[in-house]
């Protein structure tokens, strides 16, 4: 990933000034003027995540944005970064794991792992996403996320802005759709007919996917469940909805 100069900032009062911004656009538009490249967009080609992308195209600034490709997504996922491209402009700058990491990994414990236990979950998770997605950190001062408070439990509570230790520095993470609800990412998708993955749409049993990871490791919810619940379905008899890759919540 490309990076530029290191500029220093007074890093509480940017945390301050960037609480403040509440509109969306108006945050990016900032974080883009005070940062330049080395703010950068995380997604995955989650709803959240189209819906940053158009934002950030709408504050006529350049913008960066970067995923991580953990080798096991669904075909739609890569097909959606195309169409991204496409429509915005830009180059979606991708990070894959370390093939020496996955094949010590593999050798160890198997390519279905992650079925063993909650452990082995969050190693494979490490090492497919975690660390990739540390190396796009890298070169950024700010990462700029699609993170809601709805998503989950662990998640109610996350900050628009706040400080957070990534690689033994800190960097700021800016959640710019932190009081969105779902209904209102799909309401501006539609409104502005935003490129998204076909497989968010309902399935003819009214199940649905609220997000998409890995194959195997993400499933479809059903009306009565939490947004988390169709992640790692097979942890679910702790009755808990704060699973996690690492990625976000550590
Ligand atoms: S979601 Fe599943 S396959 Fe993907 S990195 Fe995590 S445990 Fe591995």
């Amino acid at each position: 990933m490309e990076s530029s100069t290191v500029v220093t900032h007074d890093w509480a009062a940017e945390v301050e000034r960037l609480n403040g911004i509440t509109d969306a656009v108006d945050l990016l538009t900032e974080v883009f003027r005070t940062f330049g490249k080395r703010a950068a967009i995380g997604t995955s080609g989650q709803l959240s995540g189209v819906t940053l992308v158009d934002l950030a195209y709408r504050t006529g600034l350049p913008f960066r944005a970067f995923a991580v490709d953990t080798l096991r997504l669904h075909p739609s996922t890569y097909k959606l970064w195309d169409d991204l491209q496409k429509r915005y402009g830009f180059e979606l700058e991708i990070f894959r794991p370390d093939p020496e990491h996955v094949d010590k990994m593999v050798r160890q414990h198997g390519e279905y792992l992650f079925f063993d236990s909650q452990s082995k979950q969050e190693y494979c998770c490490e090492v497919r996403k975690v660390r990739p997605n540390d190396r796009a950190l890298a070169s950024l001062d700010v990462w700029i996320t699609g993170l809601r408070r709805d998503q989950s439990s662990a998640r109610k509570t996350t900050p628009r802005c706040t400080m957070v230790e990534e690689g033994g520095r800190s960097i700021l993470k800016v959640a710019p759709l932190v009081e969105w609800s779902e209904e209102d990412v799909w309401n501006y998708i539609r409104e502005f007919d935003v490129p998204y993955d076909a497989m968010f749409d309902p399935l003819p049993n009214g199940a649905r996917y609220p997000s998409l990871g890995c194959i195997i490791c993400t499933t479809p919810i059903l009306p009565h469940e939490p947004l988390r619940a169709g992640r790692w379905r097979w942890f679910n008899a702790k009755g808990d909805d704060a699973k996690e890759c690492g990625i976000h919540v550590r």
